[in-house]
């Protein structure tokens, strides 16, 4: 089966630093693969590598089997790759409802927009409460959660997830990895970048441990607990965050 994500030789440089080295893996349809690595080891920019926001300096980037290496942001999205939480933020000065409905048209048109807002609301209740509200007064929190919404109900082909759960609070994370074990099932591929490893663990079928911009290991999640939990005690010490 063709992945939906592949990476191939992947390197990947800010100026002159260079933080990702000869980065190759592949998420199948419908898989899960978490990616996990200590700080400032390169996770973000493997995620945003994958959805285009950043280009690889050398190696390939392809989805669904088409080599997008070169191509922007935008053409990673028209292909089904979503990034959240960024470059999927609200419109400030419309409502909350008017945000939700301008994602939902566009996936299921006019018709479908009452079904997919009963399925936002019934994820996110706070976001129901606040549905009249101009989006750019939400809390950080709330803005989180109505990013987050308006990328769950496009049903995107892959999913990147890049710490979704910073600064929300520990019920609506819950929520949250709900959500994102619900797109799964409905056939939604997921890399999931998460400080709460335990979480990124429960979801994911397969796991890359990324160490100095270099993938170290990869395998399937029944095998990386004890080498996953080796490198979070490594990496408990140096860390706040
Ligand atoms: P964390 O867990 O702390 O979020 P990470 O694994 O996501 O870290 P990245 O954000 O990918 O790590 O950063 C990898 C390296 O690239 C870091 O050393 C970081 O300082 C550097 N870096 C990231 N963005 C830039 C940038 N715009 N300019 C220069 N260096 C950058």
């Amino acid at each position: 089966m063709t992945p939906v994500l592949q990476l191939d030789g992947v390197n990947a440089s800010y100026g002159a630093f260079r933080a990702l080295f000869d980065v190759s893996l592949s998420v199948a349809p419908g898989e899960a693969l978490a990616v996990v690595g200590a700080n400032g080891a390169g996770k973000t920019t493997l995620a945003r590598v994958a959805s285009g926001l950043v280009a690889p300096a050398a190696g390939t980037v392809s989805v669904a089997g088409t080599d997008l290496s070169r191509a922007p942001a935008h053409v990673f999205a028209r292909a089904g790759v979503a990034h959240a939480p960024e470059g999927r933020s609200v419109f400030g000065s419309l409502s909350v409802e008017e945000n939700l409905v301008l994602s939902i048209r566009r996936v299921r048109g006019r018709r479908g927009v009452q079904g997919g807002l009963e399925v936002a609301f019934e994820m996110f209740p706070r976001l129901m409460e606040r549905r009249h509200q101009m989006a750019g007064t939400l809390s950080g929190g709330e803005q989180r959660m109505l990013a987050l919404a308006r990328v769950l109900v496009d049903a995107p082909k892959l999913l990147i997830a890049d710490e979704l759960s910073l600064g929300l609070a520990p019920q609506i994370v819950e929520q949250t990895y709900i959500s994102l074990a619900q797109l799964r099932a409905a056939g939604t591929a997921l890399l999931v970048v998460e400080q709460h490893v335990s979480h990124a663990l429960a979801l994911c079928d397969r796991v890359a441990v990324l160490d100095h911009g270099s993938v170290s290991w990869t395998g399937p999640t029944s095998e990386a607990t004890d080498r996953v939990q080796a490198f979070l005690y490594a990496d408990t010490a140096g860390n706040a965050d």
